[in-house]
C-alpha cells in the first residue's frame, strides 16, 4: 500500500499523478477501507466502506470505533465493546486482525449488514504504527443464509422430534457431509463406525437410481428450485435395498449459488408394504392370488391397443366351471374354495408366461391370450389348441380334503384384432359363447359368432315389445277342451296368444321363455289368470258350461313369488269365479328348488279350493318321492310318451306305469297331445281319465269354445269348428 494515507477529502492538498489514481482506484475497490491515525481516529474512508457503515464522511471523520457515532455487533449479535474493534484491537495488540466477522447497525435502514474485516498496522521507519488499515468486505448475504440455515435446521430439529426420519446435511463448499445417527441406523450400520464415510449416500443409492439422482442434482444446484422430494433405495447392511423417501431443501448465498444442502430420509419400507397390501387387495383375488375383475379391465385396455398396433390377433376365453354350485352345496363352501384355488393353479400351469388369467369372481375364469396368429383362421386354430389343453388338465380328478371329485369347464371364446372393440362387448361375446358350450353339454370349447349376438338382440328387442303388449292387453286365450273317459266334455286348458297385429297371432312357445328371462311372466301370469277366472265367473252362469273345469298354465316363477295365493284370491273374489272348478298346471320345475316354500304356497291356495295338475310329467326331475308331498290333483302324461303308445313298446309301458302310480297316489291321469284313435283306445284301456289332443279338439279361441261347448248336447267329442292353432 502507499506510504501516505489516501486522503480523500484532504481539500487543498496537492496530489500528484499517482495518487490521483491510487485514490481512484481505491474509490471503485469492491472492499470499504476505512483508514485510522495512531489514535485510532478516522482520517479517511473510501465510497464503499461509507456505504457499508451508513455514515457520510463527515460524519465519520475523528471518530474512534466505539464511539456514539457508529458501533459493532459481534456475529452473535452483541454489541461489541470498543477494544474489540478492529482498529483498536491493532493499536492494543500491535498485531493484524483477520476475518473478523462483525454486524454494523445501519441507522437508516435499522437492519444489520455483515462485513468481514482485516485491519493491520502500517508502521513508520522506527516501527511505531503509524497508521491503520482497516478493510471491510461485505458478506450480508451469506450471514443471512448462514442464519436461515440454523434457523432451518433448528425446524427441522423440532420436526423431527419424535420422528423417525433421518437428517443429513452437505456443505457444498466443502465437500463435507454431515449423517445422522438415525441415517445410518436406518441403513443397519453402527453410527460411530461409519461418519467419516462421506461419499457413502453415492455408493448405498440402488444402481438403477444413481443416474436418477445424479440428475436431479445437476437440475437443482443451478436453481431456482429451493427443495425437492424423491424416492431412491438405498442398500442396507445386510444387502437389502430400503425404499427411502428423501426430502431436501437449497441454501443458496446472495449471488443465488448453492452452497448448501439439507434433508432427511425417511423409510418407506412400512408404507411400501402397506401400498403393496392394497394394491394386492384392489388387484387380486385373495383366494387365489389371480388378478381380479379390476385387475384385468385394466390390463386388457392395454392388450388391446397393443394387438392393434401389432395387427395380430388375440383372444379372450370366459371360462366356468360346470355344476360348480352342486359341488359348493354338497360338499361344502371349503371344499368349493380348494376347487377353484386348484383350478386356478392348473390353469396357470398350463398357460405360457405371457397369456393372462383372471378370476372374474364365483367360478368364472378369464384368459386373454394375444400374439395368436395373423389370421383368423390361424387363431381359431391356436385357440382351439389351448382349450382342449385347459379341458384336459381340468378333466383330471381332483383331491379336495380327502376325497376325489371331477369337474369340468364350459369355455366360451372370442377372437379380437385391430378393430375397435370395447372391453364390455367382448366379455359379453366370450360369456355368450361359453352359456353356448354349457347348453351344447358342457366340457367344451365354443366360440362366439355374431349369430349369438343377435340371438340376444332379439330376445331383448322381444322382451320389450312383450311389455308393450302386456300393458296394450294384447294377450288372448284359447281354450282347448278335454274329454272324460266315457266321452263327455269335462273341461278346458287356457292356452295363450299373443295377437300382436290383426293377423299376427303368436303362439306361447314363442314368447313364454322370453317372458320368464325377461322378469315379465308375473304381469303376463295375471293377465292370463285374470281372464281365465271371468271365463269360470261366465261359464257358472251357463248350464251346459258351469261344471266345466278351467286349466290354467302358471310358470314356476309366479308361484315362486310369496303373493302369489294372495293375488289368486283376490282374483277369485273379484270376479266370483268358483275356486274348485280352477285348475292351476306346473311343470316338474317347481321341485327344483326351495320345494319346501312352494308346497307351502300351494297349500294355501289349496285353501282356496284351487286345484293342481303336473304338467309334461315323465320330462323333468322325476322326483317321485316329492309327487306324494306336493298337493296334487292329477298328472298330465307328456305328449311325448303319448305320441308313441300305439308303437313303441317303451311308450306304452312308462304310460301304463304313470296310470298304476296315479292311481296308487290318488291322482288322476290327463293324456295331451292325443291325435291318434288307436293312442286314445289304448288310454281308455288303460284307465286314463281325461284325454286332450287335435284328435279330439284343437284349442279355439275362448268366445269360440264357449259358443260352440255352451250349447245342449256339444259336449261329446267334437271339435269345435273354426280357426283353431
Ligand atoms: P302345454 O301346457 O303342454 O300345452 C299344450 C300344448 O300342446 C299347446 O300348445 C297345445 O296347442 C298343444 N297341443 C294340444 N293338442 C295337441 C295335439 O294333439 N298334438 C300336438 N302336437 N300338440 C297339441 P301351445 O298352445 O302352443 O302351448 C305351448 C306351451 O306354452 C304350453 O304347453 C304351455 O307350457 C305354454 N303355455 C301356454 N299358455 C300358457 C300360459 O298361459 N301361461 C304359461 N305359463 N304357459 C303357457
Ligand atoms: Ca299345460
Ligand atoms: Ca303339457
Amino acid at each position: 500500500m502507499h506510504a501516505n494515507p489516501p486522503c480523500i477529502n484532504a481539500a487543498g492538498a496537492v496530489l500528484d499523478d499517482a495518487q490521483r489514481r491510487f485514490d481512484e482506484l481505491l474509490a471503485h475497490l469492491p472492499a470499504g477501507v476505512v483508514m485510522h491515525d495512531a489514535a485510532g481516529r478516522v482520517v479517511a474512508a473510501n465510497r464503499q466502506a461509507l456505504a457499508l457503515l451508513g455514515r457520510s464522511d463527515h460524519q465519520l471523520q475523528g471518530t474512534q470505533g466505539g464511539d456514539a457515532a457508529w458501533h459493532f455487533v459481534r456475529a452473535d449479535g452483541t454489541r461489541m465493546p470498543p477494544a474489540e474493534y478492529p482498529a483498536n484491537a491493532v493499536l492494543r495488540t500491535g498485531a493484524k486482525v483477520s476475518d473478523l466477522v462483525v454486524g454494523v447497525p445501519r441507522p437508516d435502514e435499522g437492519d444489520v449488514r455483515w462485513a468481514i474485516c482485516n485491519a493491520y498496522p502500517e508502521r513508520d521507519e522506527r516501527g511505531d504504527v503509524r497508521s491503520i488499515v482497516v478493510c471491510f468486505t461485505d458478506c450480508t448475504a451469506l450471514k443471512y443464509a448462514e442464519q436461515s440455515l440454523h434457523k432451518s435446521e433448528e425446524r427441522m430439529r423440532l420436526a423431527l422430534q419424535g420422528s423417525t426420519d433421518a437428517p443429513w446435511d452437505w456443505d457444498l463448499a466443502t465437500g463435507e457431509i454431515y449423517y445422522s445417527a438415525r441415517w445410518w441406523e436406518m441403513l443397519g450400520y453402527v453410527p460411530d463406525e461409519q461418519q467419516a464415510d462421506v461419499d457413502a449416500w453415492v455408493r448405498l443409492t440402488h444402481p438403477e437410481d444413481r443416474l436418477r439422482v445424479l440428475a436431479l442434482l445437476d437440475e437443482l444446484l443451478p436453481g431456482p428450485r429451493q427443495a425437492y422430494s424423491m424416492e431412491l433405495r438405498l442398500r442396507h447392511h445386510d444387502g437389502h435395498y430400503v425404499p427411502i423417501l428423501s426430502r431436501g431443501f437449497i441454501l443458496r448465498d446472495g449471488a443465488g449459488k448453492a452452497v448448501r444442502l439439507s434433508g432427511t430420509n425417511t423409510d418407506l419400507t412400512e408404507r411400501k408394504q402397506v401400498e403393496h397390501r392394497i394394491h394386492e387387495l384392489a388387484y387380486f383375488d385373495q383366494l387365489t392370488g389371480l388378478p381380479n375383475r379390476r385387475f384385468l379391465l385394466d390390463e386388457l385396455g392395454q392388450i388391446l391397443a397393443r394387438n392393434g398396433r401389432a395387427g395380430r390377433h388375440g383372444a379372450l376365453l370366459f371360462l366356468d366351471l360346470d355344476n360348480f354350485k352342486l359341488l359348493n352345496d354338497t360338499m361344502g363352501h371349503d371344499v368349493g374354495d380348494l376347487l377353484l384355488r386348484e383350478v386356478a393353479r392348473r390353469l396357470r400351469r398350463t398357460l405360457r408366461e405371457g397369456d393372462h388369467l383372471a378370476r372374474l369372481g364365483g367360478d368364472e375364469f378369464v384368459i386373454v391370450l394375444e400374439n395368436l396368429g395373423q389370421s383368423p383362421a390361424e387363431a381359431t386354430t391356436e385357440v382351439h389348441a389351448v382349450g382342449r389343453k385347459l379341458l384336459d388338465v381340468l378333466a383330471e380328478p381332483f383331491e379336495l380334503a380327502g376325497r376325489q371329485c371331477a369337474s369340468s369347464p364350459s369355455i366360451g371364446a372370442t377372437l379380437f384384432d385391430g378393430a375397435p372393440t370395447s372391453i364390455d362387448a367382448l366379455l359379453r361375446q366370450a360369456d355368450l359363447a361359453m352359456y353356448r358350450a354349457k347348453e351344447e353339454g358342457r366340457n367344451t370349447l365354443r366360440f362366439f359368432d355374431p349369430g349369438m349376438q343377435a340371438a340376444v338382440d332379439r330376445q331383448a328387442a322381444l322382451a320389450a315389445a312383450l311389455r308393450t303388449g302386456i300393458a296394450d292387453r294384447q294377450f288372448v286365450l284359447y281354450c282347448q277342451p278335454q274329454f272324460g273317459h266315457d266321452g263327455s266334455l269335462v273341461g278346458g286348458e287356457a292356452l295363450v296368444r299373443w295377437q300382436r297385429g290383426a293377423n299376427d297371432l303368436v303362439a306361447p312357445g314363442e314368447f313364454i321363455g322370453a317372458a320368464e328371462s325377461g322378469g315379465l311372466i308375473a304381469a303376463l301370469g295375471m293377465d292370463v289368470l285374470e281372464q281365465g277366472c271371468h271365463a269360470l265367473a261366465r261359464w257358472a252362469r251357463a248350464p251346459c258350461l258351469r261344471a266345466l273345469k278351467l286349466a290354467v298354465n302358471i310358470s314356476v316363477h309366479q308361484l315362486r313369488d310369496p303373493d302369489f295365493p294372495h293375488a289368486v284370491a283376490t282374483l277369485l273374489a273379484a270376479t266370483g269365479a268358483p275356486a274348485d272348478r280352477l285348475t292351476l298346471e306346473l311343470t316338474e320345475s317347481v321341485f327344483a328348488r326351495n320345494p319346501a316354500d312352494l308346497v307351502e304356497r300351494m297349500q294355501q291356495l289349496r285353501g282356496l279350493g284351487v286345484h293342481f295338475a303336473l304338467d309334461d310329467f315323465g320330462t323333468g326331475y322325476s322326483s317321485l318321492a316329492y309327487l306324494a308331498r306336493f298337493p296334487l290333483a292329477a298328472l298330465k302324461i307328456d305328449r311325448s310318451f303319448v305320441q308313441d303308445v300305439d308303437n313303441d313298446p317303451n311308450a306304452s309301458s312308462i304310460v301304463e306305469a304313470i296310470i298304476a302310480l296315479a292311481r296308487k297316489l290318488h291322482l288322476a291321469t290327463i293324456a295331451e297331445g292325443v291325435e291318434l284313435d288307436a293312442q286314445q283306445a289304448f288310454l281308455t284301456a288303460h284307465g286314463c281319465d281325461v284325454m286332450q289332443g287335435y284328435l279330439l279338439g284343437r284349442p279355439v279361441a275362448l268366445d269360440e269354445f264357449e259358443r260352440h261347448y255352451g250349447r245342449p248336447n256339444a259336449g261329446a267329442y267334437q271339435a269345435a269348428s273354426g280357426s283353431s292353432t
